[in-house]
């Protein structure tokens, strides 16, 4: 069997100006990087804003197992199928970040005959986004220690700084560190920590921002940290936010490659899924919708996470309606569900499927709460067996919800087309009547104990101290409004990784209370959240080499 990597490099790609033409972009817009990666320019998106929007289609996931369960591979390939039946459709996703690329084994940019090229420079550094994301956040950290060490006129308190520093790797030994040691000129020793770049508040607000006038005003108000009298003082007192701003003029702008079939997408901005919003910049998203007819796009993690994210704050935030919701499924990740352990997924096994299911019914429930129609997808993998897919159409029709199987993986496009028909059979059908679960003016304590009583599924929630007491912070600031990003883990609709299926009236507790000014959400965490993860025994990256014609080889 090929890998990704295999099949990705097989592609003869078409230059990136004849994808850009295939979207209806002309070429003075379009941006080269290279033959076959280009950003497009927000003039065009200026010229043909008041077009009708496309429908927007989103695809998310039940609870994954460690494997991960093949949104991007469905969200691609489902674009490879509407295209192939004549449809105008384009796919919104997320650009993947460097650490777990060298990190853990596993890919971002779909797999199999359903991927995004060029697939390397995709996964590497491709336009540099997150580089200049890295950059604008660590001149703000620099300004904010340079302010301390030039008189510190703001009265920041070193210990309350709660602006980290970020690069774009896997590197524990970063998450706890002093800095500024050396003497007077060497800065304000201080303890200081990083993060991952795609955990930062400015990936969020990236994602989140309309236009470089947004972005400028949102990355003002990021709070970098409190005086010695608990003030709140932000990015605009420290005067980075032009510089900030410059730094990301270009990254602002979507980028456009091919899937294997030729067809154009955007992969744009790429934050966490648990302590940010997880799913593509607001630009791209908006910038497809005037130039496609259909435009997909994938959420992180499993809807519990992803898909509520993108419902209450992408979408509230953005003014984004939703048309219909593709929700992927695997019969190994509801066998996983129903108890079998990883080693035995390849096995058939009815009864686990049927005890697993009830993940998928209580992730189908929840998008029905949002009013929008939902279309579940098994994700064929090689050892399902019929019986095991004619038992989960069976349980998926009696609820109400459409079934279809998705070959894309195998087949690309052909393998979707069962699919795509669903999909547009749903969006003549079924009207969306989209809502947002809670709306702004409840407390963020209420909001919190919705999305954890009603998405999923727990009995009570109770805050620690700590918890109550940014509450009250919150409060003071003027920040109810916001809504809030629910950070846990994304094996269980609970809070415990461990717990598996559809888990009824659990307590979750609130452990700690973060406020993202800039990006505007409060992050409620419900476990320890790792913001700068570490790299396993044996790293990706110990596979990854480029033989002597300049070939990467074991990227996936
Ligand atoms: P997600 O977006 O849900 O994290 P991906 O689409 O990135 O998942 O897929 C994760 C991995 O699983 C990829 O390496 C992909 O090649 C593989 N994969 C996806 N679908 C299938 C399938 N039907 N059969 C075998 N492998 C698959
Ligand atoms: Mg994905």
């Amino acid at each position: 069997m090929k890998t990704d990597l295999q099949i990705a490099q097989e592609c003869t790609m078409e230059p990136i100006t004849a994808i850009a033409a295939k979207a209806g972009i002309p070429e003075e817009y379009v941006e080269c990087y290279g033959k076959y990666k280009a950003k497009v320019s927000d003039k065009y998106y200026n010229q043909i804003k008041d077009r009708p929007d496309a429908k927007l289609i989103l695809v998310t996931a039940v609870n994954p197992t460690p494997a991960g369960e093949g949104k991007t591979t469905v969200t691609i390939g489902l674009t490879q199928a509407l295209q192939q039946m004549g449809k105008n459709a384009l796919t919104c996703l997320r650009e993947p970040s460097l650490g777990p690329c060298m990190g853990v084994k596993g890919g971002a940019a779909g797999g199999g005959y359903a991927q995004v090229v060029p697939m390397e420079d995709i996964n590497l550094h491709f336009t540099g986004d997150l580089h200049a994301i890295t950059t604008a956040n660590n001149l703000l950290a620099s300004m904010v220690d340079n302010h301390i060490q030039q008189g510190n006129e703001l009265n920041i308190d070193p210990r309350k700084i709660a602006w980290k520093r970020v690069v774009d790797l896997n590197d524990r030994q970063l998450r706890h560190v002093i800095s500024g040691l050396g003497g007077k000129v060497n800065g304000v020793p201080r303890e200081d920590s990083f993060q991952i770049t795609v955990a930062s508040e400015i990936m969020a607000i990236f994602c989140l921002a309309n236009d470089l006038h947004d972005l400028k005003e949102m990355l003002g108000k990021i709070i970098v940290g409190y005086t010695y009298d608990d003030e709140p003082v932000t990015a605009k007192q420290i005067g980075a936010d032009g510089a900030m701003t410059v730094l990301l003029k270009d990254a602002l702008q979507p980028n456009l490659v091919q899937t294997l079939e030729h067809t154009p997408a955007f992969i744009h901005g790429g934050p966490f899924a648990n302590i940010a919003h997880g799913c593509n910049s607001v630009r791209a998203t908006k910038f497809a919708m005037k130039l496609a007819d259909y435009v997909v796009t994938e959420a992180g993690f499993g809807a519990d996470l992803g898909a509520e994210k993108f419902f209450d704050i992408k979408c509230r935030k953005a003014g984004l309606k939703p048309d219909a919701v593709v929700l992927v499924a695997t019969v190994r990740a509801l066998k996983y569900n129903g108890g079998v352990p990883k080693a035995d997924l390849s096995n058939e096994n009815l009864d686990a499927l049927a005890k697993g299911f009830v993940n998928l019914e209580k992730h189908i429930e929840n998008i029905q709460k949002y009013g929008v129609p939902v279309v579940v997808t098994l994700n064929h993998f090689v050892a399902d067996t019929d019986a095991e897919v004619a038992y989960v159409k069976e349980r998926c029709e009696k609820m109400g919800a459409t079934f279809a199987v998705a070959k894309v993986w195998a087949d690309g496009g052909e393998g979707g087309k069962a699919l795509a028909e669903k999909v547009l059979e749903t969006l003549e059908t079924k009207e969306s009547n989209f809502h947002v679960l809670y709306e702004d003016n409840l407390s963020i304590e209420e909001k919190i104990n919705k999305v954890c009583k009603e998405i999923y599924g727990a009995g009570h929630v109770s805050f620690t101290a700590a918890a109550k007491k940014t509450l009250a912070q919150i409060e003071k600031l003027g920040f109810e409004h916001f809504p809030v990003c629910i950070a846990k883990t994304q094996y269980s609709l609970s809070d415990d990784p461990k717990v598996l299926g559809r888990p009824e009236g659990f307590e979750v507790t609130v452990k700690e209370i973060r406020i993202s000014a800039g990006a505007g959400f409060i992050v409620a965490l419900l476990g320890d959240v790792m913001t700068m993860p570490g790299l396993p025994k044996k790293p990706a990256a110990l596979n990854i080499d480029i033989d002597a014609d300049g070939n990467i080889v074991g990227l996936f």
